[in-house]
């Protein structure tokens, strides 16, 4: 029977950045498990046989604007000052996405981009971020051609295979999360603080959790190791509806099938992620040695396939939004409330995705509000 403190489920970001907060900050014991092999959960990467940091789960880029989450990391990792900028292949042409006004000069002729771009400035204003269920209520003519044209191009293709839904069947944080963008900025992300831990997510993991008073347990799955773990804390980042045996239902959520291959040459495509709204049945396609700049003659590259969810047959990766499994979740979240001492974190606890940065703010706000 091992007696601890502080039991954490799951090593991965949300428990990892507890455990290693509670170890420094408290100074108490915490023993962090997972049902995986390896810690770092959807984080985890690693380099393969050409010496390329492969991201075993997709690709991962970090951002933030908190000062406190990026000098946090920083003491454990150094940082490779990578920007993401993805492209999309829209009738065969190369385009910045989110769909922005350099977009529009490489897909129309100059005099009409330039229309376009004028209305655009006028009706929206300049560095302004539209979703696209916005755009297409506009009532001039022209923007309404334009938001047809990117709708169709862009979004519908692209959310039919990640989701199977058009894009009005979903919440609109989903389409919204991806914008049109009013603005010559090709990044897909504008926070001040962007980048790669230089080592690779997993090294700065190990970093995190090389502390005497954690300990780590692979291999072990809560459900099968519960009654012989004595705590006085639970912090539980696996999937809420799981703890609770599906007692209100399961949640659904979609998953992917990464398909890898290794090429032999020194470079595929002409940015880390090239996404494919309307070929192939891939969503898109990432060469993973660009977001360290590593040097080799081959290239290691993922095609994505989203899948529904299945229970033993993949992970559960994306949340379904929708009335309907909010109100599932939220009679789980009501039950939560009822257990003294189990905490409820990460993307699997919230039924939500959270890119890193919501993730670390989740995990150091629960951290703020038990340390008192
Ligand atoms: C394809 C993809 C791309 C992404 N790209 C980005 C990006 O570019 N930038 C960004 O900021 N964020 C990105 N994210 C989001 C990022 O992965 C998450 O924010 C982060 O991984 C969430 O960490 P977590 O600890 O909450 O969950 P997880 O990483 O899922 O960790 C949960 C851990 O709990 C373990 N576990 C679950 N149940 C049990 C159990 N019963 N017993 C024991 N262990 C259990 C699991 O094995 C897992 O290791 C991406 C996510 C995906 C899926």
């Amino acid at each position: 029977m091992y007696v601890v403190k502080n039991l954490i489920v799951g090593c991965g970001l949300s428990g990892i950045v507890m455990a290693n907060r509670i170890a420094n900050e408290l100074d108490q014991e915490v023993l962090i498990i997972d049902s995986k092999d390896h810690i770092g959960g959807t984080c985890f990467d690693y380099k393969d046989v050409n010496g390329i940091t492969v991201h075993k789960y997709g690709p991962h880029i970090f951002r933030t604007n908190s000062e406190r989450i990026w000098h946090l990391l920083s003491k454990y990792t150094d940082w490779y000052p990578f920007m993401h900028r993805v492209l999309g292949i829209i009738d065969g042409i190369e385009v910045p996405i989110p769909f922005n006004l350099n977009s529009l000069y490489k897909v129309f002729p100059p005099q009409k981009a330039k229309e376009l771009e004028i209305k655009l400035i006028k009706e929206f204003g300049f560095n302004k971020k539209i979703p696209i269920l916005e755009l297409r209520k506009t009532e001039d003519r022209d923007l309404n051609f334009l938001a047809e044209y990117i709708y169709n191009k862009v979004f519908l293709g692209y959310t039919l295979k990640q989701w199977g839904f058009t894009p009005e069947q979903l919440d609109p944080s989903v389409t919204g999360s991806v914008p049109v963008y009013i603005s010559k900025d090709d990044r897909y992300f504008q926070e001040k603080y962007q980048g790669i831990p230089s080592e690779g997510y997993t090294k700065m993991f190990e970093k995190m959790l090389d502390h005497p008073k954690i300990k780590v347990l692979l291999n072990t799955d809560y459900s099968k190791a519960k009654d012989t773990i004595n705590y006085e804390r639970l912090f539980y980042t696996g999937a809420i509806e799981e703890f609770f045996n599906y007692k209100f239902g399961k949640l659904p959520y979609r998953s992917l099938d990464l398909q890898f291959r290794t090429y032999d040459t020194n470079r595929f495509q002409n940015a880390a992620v090239v996404n494919y709204p309307e070929n192939y049945d891939f969503t898109r396609i990432t060469e993973y040695k660009y977001f360290l700049n590593e040097k080799s003659e081959k290239t290691v590259l993922s095609f994505e396939y989203p899948q529904d969810f299945e229970e033993g047959k993949n992970d559960r990766i994306y949340p379904i939004l929708n009335k309907e499994n909010q109100a599932i979740y939220d009679r789980y979240l009501e039950e939560a409330k009822k257990l003294p001492n189990v905490y409820f974190l990460g993307r699997l606890g919230a039924y939500r995705y959270y890119d890193m940065n919501r993730t670390i703010a989740g995990a150091l706000e629960l951290f703020d509000s038990i340390k008192k």
